[in-house]
Order: C-alpha cells, then structure tokens, then sequence
C-alpha cells in the first residue's frame, strides 16, 4: 500500500519511510515516466542518473524505506536488549521505558509509530533485566510479525541471534 506526506508546497508525496521498496521502486518510475512525457510530476528529485531498482532492497546512499529502516531499527532494539543490564538501576528501567515512549512518538513511519504506541500501553514494557527487556522485545516484534504476514521468531532463540551468535558456530 502506498502511503502519502504533504510537502512545504501542499502537494502529495509518497512517504518512503512507510512503504516498502518495490511498491515505492513502481510508484517512482510511473512517477519517472510521466516526467519524461512531459507530465506534471510531485517529485523534482527524480532524475535520469538516478535509476530506480525492483530487484534490490537496499541501494547504498539513497534514502531509505519502511522495510530497510525497519531492519535497521529493529537492529539496533534487540541489541540494545542484549546489552542491557542483568540488574539495571532505576535510572537505566527509566531510561529505556523514555526510549521506547519517544521511539512511538518519532518513529519516521506514522503507521508503525502510532501501531508502537498502542502496543506499549497493551503490554507495557518490561525492564528489569536483558533477559526480561530481550523477551519483551521479542514478543513485541513476532506482534509485528504477525500483522505483517511474517512468521513467528523462535523467542528461546533471542540470545542467539542477538547476544551469543548461533551454537553452530556461524557467527563466530
Ligand atoms: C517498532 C517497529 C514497528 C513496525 N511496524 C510496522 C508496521 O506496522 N507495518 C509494517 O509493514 N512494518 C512495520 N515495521 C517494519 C517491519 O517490522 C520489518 O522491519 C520490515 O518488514 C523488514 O522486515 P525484515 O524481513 O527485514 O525483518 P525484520 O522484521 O526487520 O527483522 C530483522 C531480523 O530480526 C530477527 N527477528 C525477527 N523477528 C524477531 C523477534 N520476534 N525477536 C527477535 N528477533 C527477531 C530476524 O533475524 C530478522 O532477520 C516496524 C518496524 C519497527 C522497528
């Protein structure tokens, strides 16, 4: 589905961030085509030089979208998690309780951000270890999945994939 911002000039934009890359790669080259039939265009930033691609996911330098930016966040949570504590203060609960508030509330996919807030006040989070932050995440994330279609994460399987790397050794 695509998704719409308004710019400073009123106009319609598709919004990146809450799109994912093939349906963003079509929408920018109908967007590209009309261009060069000398249609009206929202876009002035698509140029010739820079070609759009429908079989790769991520193009180095180019801004990204909802999927790739999904990935890159949901990176950085789970390691966070992994890193977190064993017995993290009061300050360190506060503090990632304040993340997680400000992440719904700026998250730069509105759908995503407005789909984190309600999961926070539907099972708030808890943090009052890496393990109990790391599960939370995890069942936080396979709601996700699910909603989007994906399979379920093994949730026995966090450390692993986040803190230890696999027992077969593939990470090491
Ligand atoms: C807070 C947040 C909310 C989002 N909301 C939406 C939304 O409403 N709609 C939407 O279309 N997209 C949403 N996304 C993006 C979406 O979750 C994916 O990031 C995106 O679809 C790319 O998926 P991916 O296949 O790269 O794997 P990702 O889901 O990004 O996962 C990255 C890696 O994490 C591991 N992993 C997967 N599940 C778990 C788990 N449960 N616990 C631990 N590790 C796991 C896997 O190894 C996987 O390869 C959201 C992302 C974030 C961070």
């Amino acid at each position: 589905m695509m998704n719409f911002d308004t710019n400073s000039n009123g106009e319609k934009k598709p919004c990146r961030t809450c799109t994912d890359f093939k349906t963003w790669a079509k929408q920018q080259k109908s967007v590209y085509r009309a261009k060069s039939e000398g249609g009206d265009s929202y876009d002035s930033q698509v140029t010739p030089n820079k070609p759009l691609s429908e079989t790769g996911r991520f193009k180095h330098g180019c801004p990204v979208d909802k999927d790739v930016l999904g990935h890159s966040t949901w990176n950085l949570l789970h390691t966070m998690a992994a890193v977190y504590p064993d017995k993290p203060t009061e300050t360190q609960k506060q503090d990632v309780k304040t993340f997680f508030g400000i992440l719904s509330r700026t998250y730069p996919c509105d759908v995503c951000a407005k789909d984190l807030a309600n999961e926070l006040k539907e099972e708030p989070i808890v943090a009052n270890s890496s393990e109990d932050l790391s599960q939370w995440l995890c069942r936080l994330h396979n709601k996700v999945n699910v909603k989007i279609g994906k399979p379920e994460f093994d949730c026995s399987k966090v450390n692993e994939r986040w803190r230890d790397g696999w027992l077969d050794g593939s990470c090491d």
